[in-house]
């Protein structure tokens, strides 16, 4: 039974399933993402509007929530607010499932703390490795601002400022390479211009959400043919490949 074994999460001696969270008002939608999920060993929780997966959320305390934006009444927006503020559910990692077009929503959400986000319409097997994703980089530890990145062919030393790239030095100026450095200790996550800025501006400079795209644009030069390692999410942002 390996297919189960990912959704199993360990606390103290014994092995318990995850227990995800999806909000859908769509019911057809819902049954589907419960149906693939349960199929892959998580334990799911279907609710059907955002004030009924607040209640749930607080006291079943899933590992994941799977939020649909378009939502009666209280919109997934609001709800992804209210959990990432609140006590016991601050630190849910959060899906957002969105409509095509609604990358103002997407980038709103990312900045309210959700984790990632799928398109409608989306494939039983982007859910299911998104939610893997999301859930391993939960348990990952994760490295602070001055340890060395070492990710594919890239090793990035934050103490030496010094960037090898398949063992052999490039030149970054200070920006790039703390955008490269950002980036890269987060291989997978999706960041907008705004939460890149946020990461990287010093008290020395100031950088605007325009020109985060012109650094991209430097970085990825001087990475040759690894610049494709800094994907552009249309309309979102950026990410480091996974
Ligand atoms: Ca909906």
């Amino acid at each position: 039974m390996q297919q189960s074994a990912v959704a199993m999460k360990h606390v103290g001696r014994s092995a318990v399933r995850e227990k995800v969270l999806v909000i859908e008002d769509e019911a057809d939608i819902l049954e589907l993402m419960r149906y693939n999920l349960q199929k892959e060993g998580y334990e799911v929780i279907g609710v059907n509007s955002g004030e009924e997966g607040l209640r749930v959320a607080q006291r079943e305390r899933p590992d994941l929530v799977v939020l649909d934006l378009m939502l009666p009444g209280m919109d997934g927006l609001e709800v992804c607010q209210i959990l990432k503020s609140g006590a016991g559910t601050q630190k849910t990692p959060i899906i957002m499932i969105s409509a095509k077009g609604e990358e103002s929503d997407i980038i709103s959400g990312l900045e309210l703390g959700a984790d990632d986000y799928i398109t409608k319409p989306f494939s039983p097997k982007i859910l299911i490795a998104r939610t893997k994703a999301v859930l391993r980089r939960l348990e990952e530890a994760p490295t602070d601002d001055r340890s060395t990145v070492s990710v594919h062919e890239l090793n990035i030393d934050p103490g030496r400022f010094q960037v090898l790239l398949a063992g052999r030095e490039i030149q970054l100026t200070l920006t790039e390479f703390r955008i490269l450095h950002f980036l890269a200790r987060h291989p997978g996550w999706v960041f907008t211009r705004y939460q890149i800025v946020d990461a990287v501006k010093g008290e020395d400079y100031a950088v605007t959400d325009r020109a985060v795209d012109v650094q991209i644009v430097g970085l990825r030069k001087k990475l040759g043919e690894f610049g494709t390692y800094i994907e552009t999410v249309r309309g979102v942002g950026y990410r480091f490949k996974e």
